[in-house]
């Protein structure tokens, strides 16, 4: 009976406890050692509601700012743990501070763990079990470190090739996004850790990250920007949202009320809590009234790491949500007790929810295992994309090779990741060279540099020393049997908070591959980049072109069993590949302008842009070649006209007709050239990845719902599907469609 009667005697706690409280500093009331709230079996609104009723309004206002870099405050009178955060999303790195220290050699707290594969590989590998593998492989570690949150997944849009954080995110389309971050974070709330699926919303470009203020019509919100996000909530129901640095339509994103409160609150239903990015508050009453729940960093050590003239230009401090201010706000009645109830509350439901109240995450666990190792291997394999393989120069046949010369900037260092706050420390990191060394026995490998990196070594760089590797390169090529060049960038070529210059390789690179190509038909060019890059210089002439990205730790055992055909490459690009800068869909709209940035191209990012537009990119959305091939056929849609809701099979037979096993990522498109409004003349509304033996076949089913007919109508602020006939098609890519079949939606 006690029980039955809790739910209503703690609502009318928390309501006569949001009147009073703000005007009053009395002792807080001693804790049973049986309160509701301790008791793990209620459930954990029921246990938030308690502990609300119990906390003194100080308490409430120190929870929303951070104690430290990485904590949020712990009201130990009352058992509330400090949630103990780290970088993500790739693996967990140093939470000693930003990514500017704890980046150097010798920056405070060494922490080194599994370097998995950086977003856009992992994206590549159109693989979910494997990204959930992953979310659990990281939530393993942070837990094993004594931490309790991993900030990511990233599922920011590509919109542009040169946004310096393309590689942490899964691409330029939002279903396959929204795929890839809710399988993250199904991995590791599963295991008990806390994501934070960020940045929210239209974090695209870092140039001026703090100031910028992307203006963006609803319709593409809804379709391009939103989608990785409502899925995160509504799919996985993620635990935590970070928002994003900039300005969305004229309001900084932490204090943005349409953005935070009406579309992630109430549209999406959002149940957990919104945690700032680091510096990204600009006000007190209007941030904790928009809806943004937890202010970090925090703490004066803090402050003063984020205390730099850029961040100062835009007015933040750090400190816009400490108690004091925010109490003051709550006296003078700009803050609802209500409010701050809310956002406290949802800190405290994901403590609940997470487990983390009832079970600390105690340091000294293993990392870096051999069953993390795989799955870092795995995608980094899996996310290799084979873009060109003329005469079937690969996979290389150690039995038939007497000598490689590996070659290029990128060939001995192994270039993990991108730089910035989602670069993992390893404990070893295989460069390409290695791999392909270790895995190339018997045969000769010679290694020649060929150009240096920009920037990595300006004393040597002369005109002279260029001239000389460059000869060195050329003539190692030329003795060997086959030359496999390795250029792209590096972590501070490409990185947070900066974005990339040009789409062109870096100095001296295509040089370098031309002169490769002159010296050794039988050269493999290797793109170790989080971007498309420029290829007009070379690309006529180069036989084989393999994009690795930034693989992570084993990033050079899997290009070596790629190029050695141990593994069949099957990744395929979640980005198009425009042939030039200038061909790119948002091009005459980036930087932006005072500080403005017109998404002008609306909803036409990527394939959308490039099908619809009739522009050929150099490598089409969803490409990639295997060693082997696959053949479609069957396709049935059932049933083929459907009224309503009701769901729709899509069916499909799938063989390898090649003499290897493989795997093909099959891409389901959905064509709509009826609607009222303009649309894309196709968008992906389904992917599987499937392992075919050589001669097997294999049926694949898709299930199609209304919403993937829909299109956000401006007119009716809603989703819309428009009667009529639409055309399901299934393909290789965004630009080989295999099979087409119609569907009627009568209503
Ligand atoms: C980045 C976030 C990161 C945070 C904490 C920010 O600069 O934008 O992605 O999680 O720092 O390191």
């Amino acid at each position: 009976m006690r029980r039955r009667l809790f739910p209503l005697f703690a609502s009318l706690l928390v309501l006569v406890a949001s009147t009073v409280l703000p005007a009053q500093t009395a002792p807080a009331p001693a804790v049973p050692a049986n309160a509701p709230y301790k008791d793990a079996h209620l459930a954990p609104e029921k246990r938030v509601a308690d502990l609300l009723s119990r906390m003194t309004v100080e308490e409430k206002a120190t929870m929303l700012a951070g104690s430290g870099w990485m904590e949020s405050a712990a009201i130990e009178r009352l058992g509330i743990p400090s949630i103990k955060m780290a970088d993500g999303p790739m693996g967990v790195r140093s939470w000693a501070g930003s990514s500017a220290i704890t980046n150097l050699p010798g920056g405070p707290l060494k922490v080194q763990s599994t370097s998995f594969p950086a977003g856009v590989t992992m994206a590549a590998t159109w693989d979910t079990d494997l990204v959930t593998r992953e979310g659990q492989a990281i939530a393993q570690e942070v837990e094993a470190l004594g931490r309790d949150m991993i900030l990511g997944p990233t599922v920011n849009i590509n919109r542009v090739p040169l946004w310096g954080r393309n590689f942490e995110g899964y691409g330029e389309d939002p279903y396959l996004s929204a795929r890839l971050g809710v399988a993250y974070i199904k991995g590791v709330q599963g295991e008990g850790a806390i994501p934070s699926v960020k940045h929210f919303d239209a974090n695209n470009e870092e140039f001026e990250r703090h100031r910028i203020d992307a203006y963006i019509d609803a319709r593409t919100l809804h379709e391009i920007y939103l989608p990785a996000f409502k899925a995160a909530v509504q799919e996985a129901g993620v635990w935590t949202v970070m928002s994003a640095y900039n300005k969305l339509n004229g309001t900084y994103c932490a204090e943005n009320a349409p953005l935070l409160t009406g579309i992630l609150k109430k549209e999406f239903g959002f149940k957990g809590f919104v945690i700032s990015d680091w510096g990204s508050t600009y006000s007190t009453a209007p941030t904790v009234n928009a809806g943004m729940d937890l202010e970090m960093p925090g703490g004066a050590p803090a402050r003063a790491m984020i205390a730099s003239p850029r961040s100062q230009l835009s007015g933040n401090s750090g400190t816009w949500l400490e108690a004091d201010k925010v109490l003051a706000a709550v006296k003078a009645g700009q803050i609802s007790p209500a409010t701050l109830d809310d956002n406290v509350g949802r800190i405290l439901r994901v403590i609940f929810v997470s487990g983390l109240f009832d079970h600390a995450h105690t340091a000294g666990g293993e990392v870096d295992t051999p069953a993390q190792q795989a799955v870092a291997r795995q995608g980094a394999t899996e996310g290799i994309v084979l873009l060109k393989n003329a005469a079937s120069l690969l996979p290389l046949d150690a039995a038939k090779i007497h000598s490689i010369a590996v070659i290029g900037p990128n060939a001995a260092v192994a270039r993990t990741g991108g730089g910035g706050s989602s670069l993992v420390r390893p404990k070893y990191a295989i460069a390409p060279l290695d791999g392909i060394r270790e895995r190339a026995q018997g045969v000769q490998v010679t290694y020649a540099l060929g150009v240096g990196m920009v920037g990595e070594n300006p004393a040597e760089d002369t005109p002279e020393a260029r001239a000389k590797a460059l000869k060195e390169a050329a003539d190692a090529a030329a003795q060997a049997d086959v030359a496999v060049v390795v250029v792209g960038r590096t972590s501070k070529l490409e990185g947070e908070s900066f974005d990339v210059k040009t789409m062109d390789l870096p100095a001296g690179q295509d040089e370098l591959i031309e002169a490769v190509e002159k010296a050794n038909p039988r050269t493999v060019v290797v793109l170790n980049t989080g971007d498309p890059v420029t290829m007009t210089r070379w690309i006529g002439e180069t036989p084989a072109l393999v994009e690795m990205w930034y693989g992570g730790q084993e990033g050079g055992h899997a290009l070596a069993s790629v190029l050695f055909g141990d593994a069949n490459p099957s990744g395929k690009l979640p980005v198009s590949f425009p042939k030039k800068w200038e061909d790119s869909p948002a091009a005459a709209n980036y930087p932006g302008e005072n500080l403005k940035v017109n998404y002008a191209e609306g909803i036409y990012v990527g394939y959308r842009y490039f099908d619809s537009k009739n522009v050929e990119p150099l490598f089409p959305f969803g490409f990639g070649l295997s060693y082997t091939s696959f053949k479609y056929s069957g396709l049935h849609v059932t049933p083929g006209t459907v009224a309503g809701d009701g769901p729709v099979e899509v069916s499909l037979q799938v063989g390898n007709t090649g003499t290897r096993a493989g795997a093909e990522v099959v891409e389901l498109y959905v064509h709509d050239g009826h609607a009222k409004i303009d649309r894309p003349v196709r968008e992906l509304k389904g992917f599987q990845r499937v392992e075919l033996k050589a001669g097997e076949s294999k049926a694949l089913k898709f299930t199609l719902d209304r919403a993937a007919l829909s299109y956000w109508s401006p007119e009716k602020q809603g989703w819309v599907a428009e009667p009529g006939r639409f055309e399901i098609q299934v393909g290789a890519s965004s630009r080989d469609i295999r099979l087409r079949a119609p569907l009627e939606l009568t209503r």
